[in-house]
């Protein structure tokens, strides 16, 4: 043991990089200890509520949870007050390498064809460095990023967060989206299909989504996200049995994007791990999807939130305003129809925001938290939302047994809202504390 102490001490002495010296300093050095303390706190690993709460963290893990804990004579103590203490958020829909101007794109204006074809990938990252920041800034700890971000853009920027080079998420990446011909595009001339690469795998029989798998495993998946609904034709049953067969092979999750009777069905049958949106959807998918543990990701927004995309800071009149209600309202009754039906056959609910359009004064981890205001007017219960937000995205996200929960041995990922979150779930768009794996990002006095 001296030996290697006194190598590594001898090659830090040569080198500039700085890493050899603080990795012996991490050898030396104890695990630093801190004890938060606040008025209220969910674990989310049950339905309580604690009183008088207590996490003890020690270097980037949770040593203990629970009430009037004994702190240790060591631990540097933050006591938030009359806050509640929560695992940090899940977001598993997420596009940080992606942002539209909702004022263009809610009128069927810009779309992903521009972005695709003006904005290069590197670009794109450093959009999603921003996003990220800001994600994990208003709480959010943990993404999974569900594709459009250029060739690969979100594995460069999963791995600078992992470096250090920016701050940001634990991420899920997907790389490109497995779609039918086509991706997301709609109809494009034949001298214009070429840029379809650029954001989506096109997918041509079962053999050729098996080699899709794992051309993005080996490009740094670690989730594979397929687009079901295709224009002018679907992926396949058989496209997408191979598809999940061959994540699972390697132990990674499907995410399916479905809209509508036909392509929800497909994500069924096949056994994918999660269905995206899911607007319309019989009911006897959704009890497949309960039966097989499918999760739902309800990516859905309030009336409010689709009128201020849409305006922007513009003041619409009243009659813009009642046209823009008649417009979104039956599209808002659909998802909380949808929502509520899901929820009465059991159907688990993972959190994912889908957020790629700016709202005016909202950065994008603000506009993302916005997501629960809609869950909460379907019916959900503040404790439904959190653990929809927490416990059981971890679950989805493959991830259960490193967040999610405030547990002893876990990652220390941990928020803070003030209040109570139980009598007003917007106080979860509002953390004043936020700490990833032990180190605080956010502490508002
Ligand atoms: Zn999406």
């Amino acid at each position: 043991m001296l030996r290697r102490i006194a190598f590594m001490g001898a090659i830090a002495a040569m080198c500039i990089c700085g890493l050899c010296t603080s990795a012996l300093a991490q050898e030396s050095a104890p695990k630093k200890i801190i004890a938060l303390k606040a008025a209220r706190l969910i674990t989310s690993f049950d339905d309580t509520v604690v009183k008088n709460g207590v996490v003890i963290i020690e270097g980037d893990r949770i040593k203990g949870v629970g009430a009037g804990l004994q702190i240790p004579a060591n631990a540097e103590v933050i006591d938030l007050g009359d806050a509640t203490l929560l695992p940090g958020l899940i977001d598993a829909h997420t596009h940080l390498l992606s942002e539209l101007d909702g004022t263009i794109s809610m009128r069927g204006g810009d779309d992903w064809l521009s972005v695709v074809a003006t904005q290069s990938t590197a670009q794109r990252a450093l959009l999603g460095a921003k996003n990220g920041r800001e994600d994990l800034e208003a709480g959010i700890t943990t993404v999974r990023d569900v594709g459009n971000s250029g060739v690969n853009g979100d594995v460069a920027l999963r791995r600078a967060i992992e470096h250090g080079w920016v701050p940001g998420p634990r991420m899920i990446t997907s790389t490109r989206a497995l779609a039918a011909q086509g991706g997301q595009f709609g109809r494009l001339i034949p001298e214009a299909q070429s840029i379809i690469e650029q954001e989506y795998v096109t997918i041509h029989g079962a053999e050729s989504a098996r080699q899709a798998v794992r051309q993005a495993l080996y490009d740094g998946a670690t989730c594979i996200k397929v687009i079901v609904n295709g224009t002018p034709a679907n992926v396949t049953l058989d496209e997408m049995k191979a598809i999940v067969e061959e994540a699972h092979t390697s132990s990674v999750k499907v995410a399916a994007h479905a809209i509508g009777d036909a392509a929800t069905r497909i994500a069924a049958e096949a056994g994918v791990d999660s269905i995206e949106h899911a607007y319309v959807v019989k009911d006897d998918v959704l009890q497949m999807m309960a039966e097989k543990h499918i999760y739902l990701v309800p990516t859905d927004g309030t009336l409010k939130t689709f009128e201020d995309m849409s305006f922007g800071t513009r003041q619409p009149t009243e009659a813009e305003r009642s046209k823009a209600e008649e417009e979104f309202g039956p599209f808002v009754k659909l998802e909380q129809d949808r929502l509520r039906r899901a929820i009465k056959f059991g159907v688990p609910i993972a959190a994912g925001s889908d957020m790629y359009l700016s709202i005016p004064g909202l950065n994008r981890g603000q506009a993302s938290l916005l997501l629960y205001e809609a869950y909460a007017e379907s019916g959900m219960t503040a404790m439904q939302i959190i653990h929809a937000a927490t416990r059981d995205a971890a679950d989805l996200l493959g991830m259960k047994n490193h967040v999610g929960t405030l547990e002893a041995g876990k990652l220390a990922d941990i928020i803070a809202v003030p209040g109570d979150p139980m009598s007003d779930v917007k106080t979860l768009e509002h953390a004043n504390f936020v700490m990833k794996g032990g180190t605080v990002i956010v502490e508002k006095k």
